[in-house]
C-alpha cells in the first residue's frame, strides 16, 4: 500500500470574497470555509499559517523593526547624514539593497521599499532566512514538523520559479513523486489584484487560470494511484481601494522632527510610529485620536489581535487606516493601488480561505488554525509536533 500524498497550496490573496462568488475547485475541494486573518501584511501572516501562533508569539510581523544595534544597512550611516538630494535616487536605493543584503547574508524576502535611506540604519528586517525551510522562522513550523519527523517534501515557491513555471511543472512531480508533501507557494495572484481588484473580467480570468492549474495538479496526482489530499489556503484577502490619504503632510505639519522626536514607518494601510519625548507622543496622538481616515489601536485591541510586542520593536502607536483607504505616498511607494490588505481583520474582505477535499474541523475558523489541519492530516499527534 503505498503512502497518501499530500498537496498543500498557499496562494497568496485568495480571499473568500472572490471564492464565494465563483467556482474555485468546487466538486474537488468540497469542504470549503473562510478564516479570519490576523492584522498584518504577508510578512506576518505567512508565519502565522506555518507556526499555527500569533506574531506576538511567534516574533514576526512588519518587515521593518526598530534595531539600529543589529541594522543590515548600519554599514551606510555616514551616506545617510549626506543631503538628501544627493542621495536619494533609484540608482543609490538599488546599490544600498545590494549590499545590505550581501553583507547581512539575508536568504528571505529582502526590500527596502521606498522607506528614506536616511533612516534605514535604524531598522532590522524580520525575513533573514528563507521561510519555507525548517529553522525559516523565529519558531518552530510546519517544514520544521516535516524534518523532524522524517517527513519527505517537495516545495515550489517564488525563490525559484515563477507561478506559472510551477503550475507546469507541478503535476509531473505529483504524478511521480515519492515525498508525502508537495507544498506550493503561489505568490503572483496577490500581485494581480493589487493592480486590477477592479477589473472583474480580468480577477475572473485570473482565478479560472489557477483554477486549471491547480485542477492539472489535482488530476495528475490521482494518477499516481496514491490517496491523495490537497489543502488549499491563503494567507488574507484583497480589500478594494476607494480613495487614498497622504498622512505624511498631516505629520508635517506637526512640528517633530525624524528621527530625534520619533521615528514613523508608514505602509499602505497602518503608520508605526516610535516616540522618543512627552511631546512627540502628545502632538502625533492629538493628530491620530480622531482622525477621519482610521484610528489609533489601543493596547487592548492590539493584545486581542496578537500583535502587541512588549519591547516595542514594531511600534510605540500604531495607526490603522479604515478599510478601502490608501496611505499614499507611503514608505511603499506612490503607486495608487487598486487593492491592498492589511486592514482591520473584521473587514469581510480581508478574509483568507481553506479549501479541501477531506473534511476539516468545523472550529477552524482562523490563519492560526492552518498548521494544526495540516499535522493531523500527517498524522502528528499536538504533542509531537515540533516546539
Ligand atoms: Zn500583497
Amino acid at each position: 500500500m503505498s503512502t497518501p500524498l499530500s498537496i498543500y497550496v498557499l496562494v497568496d490573496a485568495l480571499g473568500w470574497d472572490l471564492v464565494k462568488r465563483a467556482p474555485f475547485l468546487d466538486e474537488v475541494l468540497t469542504d470549503r470555509r473562510w478564516l479570519v486573518t490576523i492584522l498584518g501584511y504577508s510578512s506576518g501572516a505567512i508565519p502565522t499559517l506555518l507556526t499555527g501562533k500569533t506574531p506576538a508569539e511567534h516574533g514576526h510581523w512588519n518587515l521593518f523593526y526598530h534595531a539600529p544595534g543589529q541594522s543590515p544597512f548600519r554599514w551606510m550611516r555616514p551616506l545617510a547624514k549626506l543631503p538628501e538630494g544627493l542621495v536619494e535616487n533609484k540608482f543609490t536605493r538599488r546599490a544600498i539593497k545590494h549590499v545590505s543584503r550581501r553583507l547581512s547574508g539575508y536568504t528571505g524576502y529582502f526590500s527596502i521599499h521606498s522607506y528614506p535611506i536616511a533612516h534605514l540604519p535604524l531598522y532590522d528586517m524580520t525575513e533573514k532566512r528563507d521561510i519555507y525551510q525548517p529553522g525559516g522562522l523565529d519558531a518552530p513550523s510546519l517544514f520544521d514538523d516535516l524534518e523532524r519527523r522524517g517527513i519527505t517534501w517537495e516545495c515550489y515557491n517564488y525563490h525559484a520559479h515563477t507561478d506559472a513555471q510551477i503550475l507546469a511543472l507541478a503535476p509531473e512531480r505529483a504524478r511521480t513523486t515519492d515525498a508525502r508533501v508537495l507544498f506550493l507557494y503561489l505568490s503572483g495572484l496577490d500581485h494581480y489584484l493589487h493592480f486590477n481588484i477592479h477589473d472583474e473580467a480580468g480577477v475572473a480570468k485570473q482565478l479560472a487560470w489557477y483554477e486549471a492549474g491547480l485542477r492539472g495538479v489535482w488530476d495528475a496526482a490521482r494518477q499516481s494511484g496514491r490517496d491523495v489530499r490537497m489543502f488549499v489556503f491563503s494567507d488574507h484577502g484583497m480589500t478594494p481601494i476607494r480613495w487614498t490619504y497622504d498622512l505624511p503632510r498631516d505629520i508635517a505639519t506637526l512640528g517633530l522632527d525624524a528621527p530625534d522626536d520619533y521615528l514613523a514607518a508608514i505602509d499602505s494601510t497602518m503608520a508605526r510610529f516610535w516616540v522618543w519625548n512627552d511631546r512627540a507622543r502628545a502632538k502625533l496622538t492629538e493628530l491620530l485620536v480622531e482622525h477621519p481616515c482610521g484610528q489609533l489601536l489601543s493596547r487592548a485591541e492590539l493584545e486581542r489581535l496578537g500583535i502587541w510586542f512588549e519591547d516595542g520593536r514594531y511600534y510605540h502607536m500604531l495607526f490603522l487606516a479604515k478599510p478601502g483607504v490608501l496611505l499614499s505616498p507611503s514608505h511603499m511607494g506612490r503607486i495608487r493601488f487598486a487593492g491592498m490588505h492589511g486592514y482591520h481583520p473584521s473587514e469581510p474582505t480581508a478574509d483568507a480561505v481553506l479549501l479541501s477535499n477531506v473534511p476539516v474541523d468545523k472550529a477552524v475558523d482562523h490563519i492560526t488554525g492552518v498548521r494544526g489541519v495540516l499535522l493531523e492530516d500527517l498524522g502528528i499527534a499536538p504533542h509531537e509536533a515540533a516546539a
